[in-house]
């Protein structure tokens, strides 16, 4: 049989990473071993701290895929978010928690979407329903990407199906929850290691809405000042990335994992799509948006609404 690939989105997060592991391992226990967990782009220091310390090694890096390649897609379906060729692979599966937006297939596939705040909320379900155990590692691999999709239950994505799956996991895990979370996310926050230009690309999306084209790029900090010592700089590449992508309005999230809010750098020609949807001026390229942490149900939605 020919290998299947299993990966999440570019730019990824724990989510996309711990899921693409998993679901390899499931895959197995199910008997199908010519299954290849892989990744698509550089890990970031969070996804670093929960591999290093559930002593689980990095998946490989996808650089191109071949056409008919079979492919599971996990924690992302929109095809502008996947590797390039996407369209042309033969998608078997999807388990994942987005809207389903530029996605399309030739063939039947499986296709499990869930409104719940990680996917691994979903895969715990599918671990359930083919009666498959969920290991100390497993367990620990999960939990992390729960915690990092909902940053510890404050994010309203969060639902209370993840709470409960969470609380499983960590008593599996043999884990305190809000002691490890704020370790990992605090180890996502360390920017050192990167340059203003891999900044943005930690953790970005496009959306496309009435010909509009919007990047939403995300960092978590404890500290919003400490970013925005370099909003010169972000705003340099920021600019640059626009040109390149034909990019009309360009969302900057920095988002204070503390209290759960977030200031944004705001650049592009329809800038007026985020301030007729937050209802607030920009200044000085940026707006504070109180208790906003999720750009898919508080960011995506309002951009998409307004882009007219
Ligand atoms: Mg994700
Ligand atoms: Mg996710
Ligand atoms: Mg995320």
């Amino acid at each position: 049989m020919e290998k299947t690939l299993i990966f999440g989105h570019k730019n990824p997060d724990t989510d996309s990473i711990t899921s693409s592991i998993v679901m390899e391992h499931l895959e197995r226990k199910l008997g199908n071993n010519e299954v290849k967990a892989y990744k698509l782009g550089k890990v970031n220091k969070e996804t670093e701290f929960v591999l290093n310390y559930f002593k689980v090694a990095e998946p490989e890096t996808l650089e191109s895929i071949e056409e008919k390649a079979n492919v599971i897609l996990v924690d992302h379906n929109t095809f502008s978010q996947s590797i390039d060729g996407i369209e042309k692979a033969n998608i078997l599966k999807v388990i994942d928690h987005h809207c389903i937006t530029g996605f399309e297939t030739a063939n039947p596939l499986f296709y499990m979407a869930e409104p719940v705040g990680c996917t691994e909320t979903i895969l715990y379900g599918l671990y359930k329903q083919h009666d498959v155990e969920i290991d100390k590692t497993i367990a620990g691999l999960m939990l992390s990407a729960i915690i990092s999709d909902t940053l510890l239950f404050k994010s309203p994505t969060c639902t209370e199906k993840d709470v409960q799956i969470a609380k499983e996991l960590a008593k599996i895990a043999e884990i305190d929850i809000e002691t490890y979370g704020m370790e990992m996310l605090k180890a996502g926050t360390d920017l050192s290691d990167f340059s203003p230009e891999e900044i943005i690309n930690i953790d970005s999306k496009k959306m496309e809405a009435n010909g509009v084209n919007m990047q939403v790029a995300q960092v978590n900090t404890a500290s919003i000042e400490e970013v925005l010592k370099d909003q010169d700089k972000l705003e340099n590449v920021m600019q640059a990335f626009m040109k390149e992508n034909g990019i009309n309005l360009f969302v900057l999230l920095i988002t204070d994992i503390v209290n759960s809010n977030s200031e944004a750098i705001v650049l592009g020609d329809r800038t007026d799509i985020a301030e007729k949807g937050f209802n607030k001026k920009i200044e000085n390229n940026r707006m504070f948006l109180e208790g906003v942490v999720s750009r898919k149900k508080q960011v995506f939605p309002i951009l998409i609404e307004f882009a007219k």
